[in-house]
């Protein structure tokens, strides 16, 4: 059978998988909704300043709805090497599924990082220098805006690097495309935690993308066996590690939010479990930041039938409760310390790990 084949075999398995289990087809792209969540940050608030955070979150939540791409998960089912994801993932399912609790889709998420990190992306602290080849000599410029060809594949701006061995100057733009990320293979958390959100939501799991105010972004994916949102960060290989960042990287916080194709959720408690881990939440009272993310929600969920809600809402119940079981002062393992990034810039960020 060709990889082809497989791969449509494959989705035809998962589109299957997941119509059993959420009771409804995998959903086209959105067009009504992705305008509905635009039209959303043209309305106003009882503020100036809640009308921006409001447009700020509807366009964070725009990103979960451009994984609903038939075409774009198509591409990524040719670059996925599902043999090899399959096949250790059902014999781990065989062998450990019981015992640890972890069903075939959580050990393929398992194998997805291993090789994303290990095979498929590259960190990036500076490019390497495209006329001498050098990669040591290459050091951060300046940034600016992109040019009208990087503005096609979504960049956000460009950083210009120089190499100290030819001067040569080099781009590198920070695209948000998917299909572009899936050609470059490169970038910092924002690259790898979109592109690997997506592959996850290719594959058919219910997925997340985790956005934290202090500018550090990851994934979550939902576990039908465990039927909870399970933590995972592509830059880290990690899987199921939520104290990772305030723990390891004695890293502080003040949001945490979650978008996915179903909706947007406040998981900070997930992450930040000891009250002198959490930052203080200043953008707008806790009341008005839940009116936001509700009234995106329910556009979101607009066209889903009275059925289809109240499964989503029992989910968002039982989500509450756990977020909500979390003791603020439990005491914690001890974590590894961040792997990504050069340190220098690990340490200029202060995430080294509580002895820096
Ligand atoms: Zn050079």
């Amino acid at each position: 059978m060709s990889q082809a084949t497989f791969a449509k075999e494959l989705t035809a398995k998962f589109a299957q998988l997941w119509t059993e289990k959420t009771k409804r087809p995998l959903p086209p792209v959105n067009q009504a909704m992705m305008q509905r969540l635009r039209q959303g940050q043209r309305q106003s608030g009882p503020n100036e300043v809640f009308s921006r955070v409001s447009a700020l979150f509807r366009d964070l939540s725009l990103i979960p709805q451009s994984f609903e791409n038939a075409e774009l998960q198509d591409m990524a089912m040719e670059i996925l090497p599902l043999d090899r994801l399959y096949s250790v993932a059902e014999e781990r399912a065989e062998e450990e599924g019981e015992r640890d609790n972890w069903g075939l889709q959580d050990y393929l998420i398992m194998e997805l990082l291993r090789w994303f990190k290990q095979d498929y992306f590259t960190w990036v602290n500076s490019p390497p220098c495209e006329t001498c080849g050098e990669n040591g000599n290459v050091q951060f410029v300046r940034r600016e805006n992109s040019t009208p060809e990087e503005q096609k594949y979504d960049a956000s701006g460009t950083e210009v690097h120089q190499c100290s061995n030819c001067n040569t100057e080099i781009r590198f733009p920070r695209y948000n495309d998917l299909s572009k990320l899936m050609e470059t293979r490169r970038g910092r958390c924002g690259e790898w935690a979109k592109c690997f959100a997506f592959f996850c939501r290719a594959l058919g799991l219910r997925t997340r993308y985790i956005w934290n105010a202090e500018d550090h972004v990851w994934s979550e994916v939902y576990s039908e066996r465990r039927k909870e949102w399970i933590h995972t960060d592509s830059c880290e290989e990690a899987w199921n590690s939520p104290t990772i960042y305030s723990q390891g990287w004695g890293k502080k916080m003040s949001y945490v939010v979650g978008f996915s194709g179903d909706g947007v959720t406040d998981v900070t408690r997930r992450y930040v479990r000891k009250a002198d881990q959490q930052l203080p939440r200043t953008m707008v009272p806790d009341e008005q930041f839940k009116t936001i993310l509700n009234s995106i929600t329910s556009d979101i969920r607009q066209n889903l039938s009275p059925s289809e809600k109240e499964e989503l809402k029992r989910e968002d119940e039982a989500e509450e409760r756990e977020l909500a079981s979390y003791n603020a002062d439990e005491p914690q393992e001890a974590q590894m310390p961040r792997q990504s990034g050069s340190v220098e810039w690990t340490k200029a960020r202060g995430e080294g790990g509580s002895d820096d």
